[in-house]
């Protein structure tokens, strides 16, 4: 039996009581409407309905209206989820958390007729709310609705629209509750005929091992479960790809890439730019192979053969307290004012639920409200894997933090093509300081080794996936139907050109578009690869220009989503219209590739 909830001390857990000291408090905060059932929950909105072309006055009263009543949700909703996590088995935080999500739900819809309304505005008059003094405050809020307005259909258009949202949804949901409820993996064996459970959660953790047997073993029963299955998985991608074709033709855009990008203003050029960037630089990738052929020792290469370490070290546990002062020393190049609001979070300040107890949430995030501290979530166990979560989660909370500190509650959220960036970015810092630390040749190796492999998974494999999601969403808008054949052959393709000649496609690859749910989230995991390359041009920066670099780059943190996220990096120096980026990405990919083989020769 491991650790109970209520053994652990007190300075090992966040301190959500800075919320609501106990859930009879948030209880207590829980909007209350007396026991009738009522039509609407919150008619001081509704009372707005078809009014918001009266003037200034009334735009301005619902806009505030409504994100005082928002900001108050994601408060209950914060601290409900927080102690949920805590203990997934817990009754009382498990209902408070539903009661506080449907109400959310309620809330949009009972909200969402705002922004259409606004839309159905004429030109003139939307003008004239933009360049309204009253408006200030609200500028970019209202231009960010404004610019949708091309792609805004009538009123009845768009009822008939939101009509169809639930329907559109099933694909995803479906393969949702296959994905993880239904599916069911056999046990597998390692070479001393030990039986292995295979679930989502150890597939990694097999694929890692020493022992190549499981690692075959586990990469063959994985994929031979998704194959089973392939009519079915390739019907429910090809289901959401047409949401997708959908939508976009409906909202007259001219492609689904442009689709997904336009709300957030990032043109197609950074997606497609960052596939041809990386295409071109392929040999990068090729290169590592053929190191890692080499240093395993193995005739062949396989698929199965990517996440094992190459060189096995001795790893020292690393206490709690170490961790911290390691992520304090890797961040100095930040400032000290930075550091020092780190180390207050993650001693004093309670921003750390730190180890593992019965029931607890499993892996590690960053969350938060806007009226709270940042709260990180970890299973610490002492790796330096761990070090490096710790180091990534705490990039989050800083976001957070500033942004919370410098922005006005509705421009505080920072986008998610950015959210990716200060993680990383502290990811950096603590490879860096480590490696000048590393007192041996086998250490700095292993350090390295490591690094690569999460570079490679987080940035080729995520471009390669981006790839194959604008290869579906193309013949799909040329009216080529996703059969499961066509499915398989385009990704067979993308693996042996992303591998190149020194791996061996193992045949089963050719199904694994059927177990990635990224697929299903519209053009998504591109944003890996742009965050990281941006992370470590920022990065870069810093080390060489120092103060005046840090400030653009502390400034980009205290943004939140003030701008739109291509133009909030360019003001931190980095251009992602242009190859650049990511082309220094892969050449420190390069080095580090170069001096890992020197080290191992
Ligand atoms: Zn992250």
């Amino acid at each position: 039996m491991g650790k109970q909830r209520r053994d652990v001390r007190s300075e090992d857990q966040w301190r959500v009581d800075s919320l609501y000291l106990s859930l009879k408090e948030w209880e207590a905060q829980f909007p209350k409407w007396g026991g009738e059932e009522r039509e609407s929950k919150w008619p001081e909105i509704g009372a707005f309905k078809g009014r918001l072309g009266e003037g200034e006055e009334v735009v301005k009263e619902v806009i505030d209206t409504l994100l005082c009543i928002e900001r108050k949700l994601e408060k209950l909703f914060t601290y409900a989820h927080l102690r949920q996590d805590e203990d997934l088995r817990a009754e009382e935080p498990k209902k408070a958390l539903m009661r506080i999500t449907s109400l959310h739900y309620e809330f949009a819809k009972e909200t969402s007729w705002i922004q259409p309304e606004l839309l159905q505005l004429d030109e003139e008059r939307l003008q004239k709310y933009l360049e309204s003094p009253l408006l200030l405050p609200y500028k970019i809020y209202l231009q960010r609705i404004v610019r949708l307005k091309p792609h805004t259909l009538s009123q009845k258009e768009e009822a008939l629209l939101a009509l169809s949202g639930n329907a559109l949804e099933v694909s995803r949901r479906a393969f949702g509750a296959f994905n993880d409820a239904d599916l069911k993996f056999p046990e597998v064996e390692d070479s001393q005929e030990k039986k292995r459970e295979l679930t989502h959660a150890t597939y990694h953790r097999l694929l890692r091992s020493k022992d190549r047997k499981l690692r075959k073993e586990a990469f063959c029963a994985m994929h031979e479960s998704y194959r089973q299955w392939e009519n079915t998985l390739s019907e429910l991608i090809f289901g959401q790809v047409q949401n997708h074709l959908f939508q976009m033709k409906a909202r007259k855009f001219s492609s689904c890439l442009q689709a997904a990008l336009f709300p957030h203003q990032i043109e197609t050029k950074v997606y497609t730019s960052l596939i041809e960037t990386v295409r071109n630089h392929l040999s990068s990738l090729y290169r590592y192979m053929q190191l890692r052929k080499r240093v395993m020792g193995v005739e062949e290469l396989h698929l199965y053969d990517l996440h094992a370490p190459l060189i096995s070290l001795q790893e020292e546990e690393i206490s709690y307290g170490q961790a911290v002062q390691y992520v304090k020393d890797a961040v100095v190049p930040l400032g000290q004012e930075y550091q020092k609001e780190l180390s207050f979070g993650f001693q004093e300040g309670g921003w750390v639920d730190r180890y593992e107890n019965e029931g607890k949430r499993s892996g590690a995030y960053s969350s938060g409200c806007y009226d709270s501290m940042p709260f990180i979530l970890m299973n610490y166990e002492g790796a330096l894997r761990d070090v490096m979560t710790l180091a990534h989660e705490a990039g989050h909370s800083m976001h957070t933090l500033l942004s919370n500190r410098h922005q006005p509650y509705h421009y505080s959220h920072y986008p998610i093509f950015l959210a990716e960036v200060a993680s990383t970015l502290h990811e950096e810092l603590l490879l860096d300081h480590l490696l000048a630390r590393a007192e041996s040749k086998e250490r700095r190796a292993y350090l390295i080794n490591q690094r690569i492999d999460d570079m490679r998974a987080t940035f080729f494999r995520q471009v390669m996936f981006a790839e194959f999601e604008w290869k579906l969403h193309s013949c799909a808008e040329e009216g080529t139907p996703l059969t499961p054949g066509l499915l398989k052959r385009e990704y067979k393709k993308l693996n042996e050109d992303y591998f190149g000649p020194g791996v061996f496609i193992d045949p089963l690859i050719e199904i694994e578009w059927a177990r990635i749910p990224h697929f299903y989230y519209n053009f998504y995991v591109y944003q890996y690869a742009t965050g990281i390359s941006a992370a470590y041009a920022l990065f870069e920066k810093i080390k060489k220009e120092g103060q005046a670099a840090r400030n653009r780059y502390l400034r980009l943190l205290s943004s939140g989503c003030y701008e739109f996220p291509l133009r909030l990096l360019q003001e931190a120096g980095v251009e992602m219209l242009k190859p650049e980026p990511v082309l220094s990405f892969i050449r420190h990919f390069d080095s580090l590739v170069q001096e890992l083989d020197v080290l191992l020769a």
